[in-house]
């Protein structure tokens, strides 16, 4: 241990897959999600010694198209038992791309604590020309030790920007430069470790949620359907059928459906299911009542949240409420 070093915060990583730890075969195309361990990717940035004492725990080893409800309960579970331990500071978790953006979410409305949260993952396989995921880890780390970073809920780290949970999407297939934050902007930026930090968040996050997964083993089934021109009802009866207790509809436009499909709405909303327009638009708000009449039918909107992150938040309302009004307002305050 370098003297000096027992200054130091103390980290832990949590690592669940994804590109940032994948190899290419033939070093230009295709390669396999989650082949190296974490100690492999730390070898790589042996510069992450000066900012923190790191330990790593695998939970889960998955492209994040795996990621999936029950490592959902056990990365929470995992997570909160790291943030209750109070000699560490925050947690790194790494993380594949495709989905990052609804398990930030998750664990932003579910975790317990004001200390820092990163979830960092890289777009580029390990093995790689020019590979992304050293110096993302290496800022994830930097903003995980980082006392000023407490009490913004559960952040996203790449490509020198850091992302609110809440805001940040996934917006490319494979550059570097994927993630966007189109609504309320970024956390801040982060180079080579140091920091520039913009407003906090105004919605409620970690500390402050109502939402627990704690004894847990299961979530409630949320379907999501994506609206287009000539859409009928199969989809959404099929949801139904399915057994799903709430359904996000990936409306067009204002979050709206065709005649067809909105009846089919109505009738799974009559059957109890939770409704919500979200937009397949990929921007703004949802708002209540402008084209189609929420009040009338039982629909919820979800405002700025897009169809994967209205998905998450409906799952963990429907674990407290099936009020409609009730689940309205998880949508205006989270
Ligand atoms: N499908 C992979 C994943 O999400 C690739 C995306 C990535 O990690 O960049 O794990």
């Amino acid at each position: 241990m370098p003297a000096g070093s027992a200054a130091l915060p103390r980290l832990r990583i949590l690592a669940t897959g994804g590109t940032i730890a994948g190899a290419q075969v033939d070093g230009t195309r295709g390669y396999k999600a989650a082949a190296f361990s974490t100690d492999a990717l730390l070898a790589a940035v042996p510069q992450v010694s000066a900012l923190a004492h790191l330990e790593v725990e695998a939970v889960a080893a998955i492209g994040s198209q795996d990621m999936d409800d029950a490592t959902w309960l056990r990365l929470a579970a995992r997570a909160q038992a790291a943030l209750d331990d109070p000699t560490l500071a925050g947690l790194v978790i790494t993380h594949g791309t495709d989905t990052m953006e609804e398990t930030a979410f998750f664990l932003n409305l579910v975790l317990r604590s004001d200390k820092p949260v990163v979830l960092v993952g890289a777009m580029r396989p390990a093995t790689a020309i020019s590979a992304d995921g050293p110096m993302n880890l290496y800022n994830a780390v930097a903003v995980a030790a980082c006392p000023e970073m407490r009490r913004r809920g559960v952040l996203v780290v790449a490509n020198d920007e850091i992302h609110f949970a809440r805001e940040v999407a996934k917006t490319n297939t494979t550059q570097v430069g994927t993630f966007r934050a189109t609504h309320r902007g970024l956390a801040g930026l982060v180079n080579s470790g140091r920091f520039h930090l913009y407003a906090p968040p105004t919605r409620r996050h970690t500390a402050q949620s109502v939402f627990s997964v704690a004894g847990l083993t299961a979530l409630p089934r949320v379907d999501i359907v994506y609206a287009h021109a000539g859409m009928d009802r199969a989809l959404i009866d099929a949801a139904v059928r399915a057994g799903a207790r709430g359904l996000v509809l990936a409306g067009v436009g204002d979050g709206n459906l065709g005649a067809a499909a909105l009846h089919a709405a109505a009738d799974a909303a009559r059957q109890g299911l939770a409704v919500v327009r979200s937009s397949r638009t990929g921007g703004g708000v949802v708002e209540r009542n402008i084209e189609i009449d929420d009040d009338a039918l039982g629909f919820i909107a979800a405002d700025e949240l897009n169809p994967q992150k209205a998905r998450v938040l409906l799952q963990l309302g429907l674990t407290q409420t099936a009020d409609r009004a009730a689940l309205q307002e998880f949508f205006f305050a989270y």
